[in-house]
């Protein structure tokens, strides 16, 4: 695809944050290129509008950026994947493993039924287990994951061996 190029020199490297020895991906700045943004929700309209999606659920924070365009645009409702405490209304959660100690994922009962047809999107998927944990919350309430999409994949990290029989599209290996 030849969008790819550009979404990827769009997409800026941060050495040593948040911490020494990481290298950042850092979509801000693909943010600030409109084509590459726009090319990168368009490759994602292209792969699910046809995939009877009836939810988008996009993870906090940069899944809160890539996913409502998406669900507008294939006629999903979006549902957020939030921390811990943000969301106000009764919620289920997932715990999941960090590099030191773990974390949460909230959702909110109700906003997902038995049956929904779920894509889970993220700006990078690591380890896989931000992703897994999202896949958990929707499975847990009867949702059918049909895909989780990233923008990156850092695959030495062997993300998608965790997600199982779940596919993860991704456009752009960092
Ligand atoms: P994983 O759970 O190890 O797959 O890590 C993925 C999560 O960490 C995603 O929510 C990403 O937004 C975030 N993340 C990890 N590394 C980076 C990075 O280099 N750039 C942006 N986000 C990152």
């Amino acid at each position: 695809d030849h969008r790819l190029a550009r979404i990827s020199s769009s997409i800026r490297v941060i050495p040593d944050f948040p911490k020494p020895g990481i290298m950042f991906q850092d979509i801000t700045t693909l943010l600030l290129d409109h084509k590459a943004f726009r090319d990168t929700i368009d490759i994602f309209v292209e792969r699910y509008r046809e995939k009877n999606i009836s939810v988008v659920a996009g993870i906090e924070a940069r899944g809160f950026i890539f996913g409502p365009p998406i669900a507008l645009a294939i006629g999903a409702k979006f549902v957020p994947m939030r921390k811990p405490k943000k969301l106000p209304g009764e919620v289920i959660s997932e715990e999941y493993a960090l590099e030191y100690g773990t974390d949460k994922m909230e959702m909110h009962v109700g906003a997902v039924q038995p049956g929904d047809r779920a894509l889970v999107i993220d700006d990078l998927i690591a380890t896989g287990g931000t992703l897994c944990a999202a896949v958990r919350l929707l499975e847990r309430v009867g949702a059918d994951v049909v895909e989780c999409a990233c923008v990156i994949e850092l695959p030495e990290l062997k993300g998608r061996e965790k997600l199982g029989h779940r596919p993860v599209f991704v456009l752009v290996k960092g």
